[in-house]
């Protein structure tokens, strides 16, 4: 029987296509330049197919282009392009919902009317939902009193995405709300809080006042009547430590069935403690942000369901103003 070269003896698994061509002793000088280049050749397969799949899944999903009138400039103090976690305005206390509109947007807006609340809804184009699937519910949410800010149309990561992908990611959802509601948002948060210079530059370009949080509930991951608690300490910690801006998703079932009034019963019991104020806004940042738009606002609501701090907050800012 005749005998198998050294290279198949030894299991090596290098190509034995190459073993006609070369000399062996050639072949195994070559070896671990071989295997250097196979590793590499694989190593770009998979960055190609990588590449392909971002752009497919920020691609795809994306509605036809629409141009979008430029921005109306806007008399404000505050920043574009940069993020702003706090409540500028002392004693305040915002609250957002994200990943929007879906079926229990419908839920927190029954309870925040309950309580006389106002709040900020940082919708998506398609996440969960659709923004079409929705119309009706993003109209209430606006006659209601709650600012609707933008979350990108389809919740990719924007730091992975290039400018001009990021800048399509935005004027989709704002030909969105043109169509639905005759306007475009200025203030944003990003999908998952990610941020870079490339996102920052773009939010500045396009005038979107960029939103973090300086409470986070982390209530997708507490997303079960036997954790919710958690979301709510993580709440109670947040308010303790100074957050002013709160995090929280429409979205999922338990932050709406339990978690919304929990909050809101505990911002109302530390603005009665004189701690917190739970402020009405007709458009989150500039209430909670902006003092001159927060006078016209407690003004325009004559006080109407605030707290007793906020009444005399009232009565103190008509004295100043
Ligand atoms: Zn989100």
């Amino acid at each position: 029987m005749q005998m198998l070269p050294p290279f198949y003896q030894s299991g090596n698994c290098v190509s034995p296509i190459l073993l006609p061509l070369v000399p062996l002793h050639v072949f195994f000088a070559l070896q671990p330049l071989i295997i250097i280049i196979l590793t590499m050749h694989s190593l770009l397969l998979i960055l190609l197919a990588t590449l392909s799949l971002a752009q497919s899944s920020t691609n795809i999903t994306l509605p036809p282009f629409v141009p979008v009138p430029p921005k109306q400039p806007t008399n404000t103090s505050l920043p574009y392009g940069s993020v702003l976690n706090h409540c500028y305005i002392p004693g305040t206390v915002a609250l957002t919902f994200d990943d929007g509109p879906y079926i229990y947007t419908s839920r927190v807006l029954d309870v925040l009317a309950h309580h006389g609340a106002r709040a900020t809804f940082f919708i998506n184009g398609r996440n969960r939902g659709h923004i079409d699937q929705f119309p009706e519910l993003v109209k209430r949410a606006h006659e209601e009193g709650h600012q609707l800010g933008s979350h990108t149309w389809a919740h990719p990561s924007l730091p992975n995405l290039s400018k001009s992908q990021i800048r399509r990611q935005m004027t989709a959802l704002e030909s969105a709300f043109l169509r639905i509601l005759g306007f475009y948002p200025t203030y944003m948060r990003a999908p998952f809080l990610a941020h870079s210079d490339d996102v920052l530059d773009v939010m500045d370009e396009l005038g979107y006042h960029v939103i973090g949080a300086s409470v986070d509930t982390k209530d997708y991951v507490f997303d079960d009547p036997d954790t919710n608690w958690r979301s709510f300490e993580r709440f109670i910690d947040g308010l303790d430590a100074g957050g002013t801006v709160v995090l929280a998703h429409d979205s999922h079932r338990n932050t709406v069935e339990i978690l919304v009034e929990d909050m809101l019963e505990e911002i109302e019991s530390r603005g009665l403690s004189g701690k917190y104020l739970l402020i009405v806004r007709v458009d989150y940042a500039d209430a909670c942000m902006q003092l001159s738009r927060l006078v016209s606002v407690l003004v325009t609501t004559g006080g109407t369901g605030l707290s007793r701090p906020a009444r005399e907050l009232l009565g103190f800012l008509d004295v100043l103003f």
